[in-house]
């Protein structure tokens, strides 16, 4: 495969209300790109990408002066909060008009920017994805560790095939972003979505920081919501749960009827208002629950076929063919 020795790399980072940290990390993103380029290992034509996620802070305004500092600086913004997945999914597909790797990290400093390195070199040594994926999470609170790995296990058990302890920090190459852009869906899961896309991929492994400022974005909450969204928008398995469920149920209540119909006979009809409440319970509840997840599937389908942009780019540090 020709296979370009210096490959024009762009990091993709999402910022959303980051005026804490950007002053912090940008200059490190930045000599990243220039040891990488001094080691000919990239081209010099490479760049950091911001993606304004709508921030409601300086975050864009620090962008736009950095930019205008140092060329290699280069950002857009989305029109207004559209969510992580977003924010990077417009960062790639800018990206990959002009670039021939995208690499995609948080802006916060968590996740060490020197794995880079090997990420490059995996490339180059023709893969075309570099999962970067956490050593150990010894930085992180006990509840963190406990739900972010439950968060990965909980994933796959549910039919949802992730990269275990892989985020968002990872490389991928324009041949596969092209590819990516086939697929076409609202509801995105991005770390979820690469390995369908397939090509030759590994992993690098990394060890994970503590946030150098600012608070987190992703609270149980958001991380339940993204775990969730994960597997609806990847597995049909739980729909395949409720019917094996349905049909368990179905089984022990033709079995209830042979009991009653036989204890009829028998004689013995007492039969107890409780057990009659609690089945009426315990069906009501499975149904509900059922019916809710059904629902959840349902509302995916219609946000799909309203077939909504999945970003707006609405300012841009440089120009572009687009506008007017
Ligand atoms: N982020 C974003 N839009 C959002 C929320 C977060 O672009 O609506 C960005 C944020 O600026 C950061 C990255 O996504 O670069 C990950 O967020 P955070 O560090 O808060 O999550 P955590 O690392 O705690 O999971
Ligand atoms: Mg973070």
């Amino acid at each position: 495969m020709d296979r370009k020795t210096k490959p024009v790399l762009y990091i993709v980072i999402p910022c959303y209300n980051e005026e804490e940290v950007l002053p912090v990390t940008s200059p490190m993103f930045l000599k990243k790109i220039e040891d990488l380029v001094k080691m000919g290992k990239i081209s010099e034509e490479s760049r950091v990408m911001f993606v304004n996620d709508g921030s409601k802070d300086r975050t864009w305004e620090i962008i736009t002066e950095l930019s205008k500092k140092d060329r290699h600086f280069i950002g857009i913004s989305q029109s207004r909060n559209r969510g992580h997945q977003n924010a990077v999914l417009a960062g790639m597909m800018e990206a990959k008009e002009t670039c021939d790797i995208t690499i995609t990290i948080d802006c916060d400093g968590q996740d060490d920017i020197n794995a880079m390195d090997e990420m490059v070199d995996a490339y180059l040594d023709g893969c075309e994805v570099v999962y970067g994926v956490r050593k150990k999470r010894t930085t992180d609170t006990f509840f963190k560790r406990f739900t972010a790995e439950g968060f990965y296990k909980f994933m796959n058990f549910m039919g949802a095939e992730v990269v275990f302890n892989h985020a968002d920090y990872r490389l991928v190459s324009k041949r596969v972003l092209d590819a990516f852009s086939e697929y076409k869906e609202v509801n995105l899961f991005l770390r979820g979505m690469f390995p369908l896309v397939g090509f030759k991929s590994t992993s690098v492994y990394y060890d994970r920081a503590e946030r150098i400022a600012g608070e987190s974005h992703y609270p149980l909450k958001k991380m339940l919501g993204l775990a969730f969204d994960g597997i609806t928008s990847l597995s049909i398995k739980p729909i395949r749960m409720i019917t094996g469920l349905g049909m368990f149920f179905s089984i022990l209540s033709f079995i209830g009827i042979v009991w009653a119909v036989i204890a009829t006979f028998v004689g013995h009809t007492v039969l107890g208002w409780a057990s009659t409440v609690c089945l009426i319970c315990f069906m009501g509840g499975i149904q509900l629950l059922s019916l809710g997840v059904i629902g959840e599937y349902i509302g995916k389908i219609y946000m799909e076929t309203k077939k909504r942009p999945r970003y707006i780019i609405s300012e841009r540090t440089y120009d572009h063919e687009d506008e007017e």
